[in-house]
């Protein structure tokens, strides 16, 4: 073939980087710039709420999840990334993500074998603003790529409650207190509970509860990301 047709061909249809359009090898999924931006979580990691034990302010049994675990903090271009699929339709991010989530799952609960995956319910007023909820497309994904069963609806809200993002860690608690209800298959004891961003606790804890109580024995949460709670359970998201 012709040198020139053939660069054009090798322009045109390789592959480039999901978050700055960069060439990259038919292997990866972002260039390596971007990897090294995205503020990946450690290796010495609290098993409990998935952060660093330098982050960790969590009691170890405060909530009704046995442990959580996420790729990235949220910030920087994991944060972006989220925005992107969250709020601006980006639904071809949902493999990208899903991809860093699966590796997490294998590293973090090595030994769990996982009946089924759930998503966190959307909010009534997220339900107005989005057509989709991200959390059960990261579900599907994570669903077709580790061979669990995922059932979307599984989770309902039996009450409305403010939304959680802009209150205080006190409110985002009693806020949703008994405001999920689940509904299991009986053999369905082990659970992936899937969310976006995990930042209190308090959504997972009380997700985590509903299914306990529907006859989950565990329950294991895996967001995108976590974010990074001050002592007095501020959050501070600018990493
Ligand atoms: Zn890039
Ligand atoms: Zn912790």
């Amino acid at each position: 073939m012709n040198g020139a047709i053939e660069r054009l061909l090798s322009v045109l249809f390789c592959k480039r980087c999901a978050i700055c359009g960069r060439i990259i090898g038919q292997e990866e999924e972002i260039c390596s710039l971007c990897r090294a931006d995205l503020p990946t979580i450690g290796s010495n990691i609290c098993p409990f709420c998935g952060r660093d034990r330098a982050n960790c302010v969590c009691e170890g049994d405060e909530f009704a999840f046995d442990g959580a675990a996420a790729p990235f903090y949220y910030g920087g271009k994991a944060r972006h990334l989220i925005h992107q699929l969250k709020f601006y339709g980006q639904r071809e991010l949902t493999p990208l993500l899903a991809v860093f989530m699966e590796t997490r799952v294998k590293e973090a609960f090595p030994s769990e074998q996982f009946d089924l995956i759930v998503p966190v319910p959307m909010h009534r007023s997220e339900r107005r603003e989005r057509e989709y909820n991200h959390s059960a497309l990261l579900g599907k994904e994570l669903s077709r790529r580790l061979g669990i069963p995922l059932r979307e609806k599984a989770i309902t809200k039996v009450r409305e409650t403010k939304r959680q993002r802009g209150l205080p860690a006190g409110e985002r608690r009693t806020n949703l207190s008994g405001a999920f209800s689940a509904c299991l298959p009986d053999w369905a004891k082990t659970i992936l509970l899937v969310d976006d961003v995990l930042t209190t606790g308090s959504t997972a804890g009380e997700c985590a509860k509903a299914l306990k109580k529907a006859g989950a024995q565990q329950v294991y949460c895996i967001t995108c990301a976590a974010t990074v709670l001050e002592h007095g359970n501020g959050t501070k998201e600018n990493l």
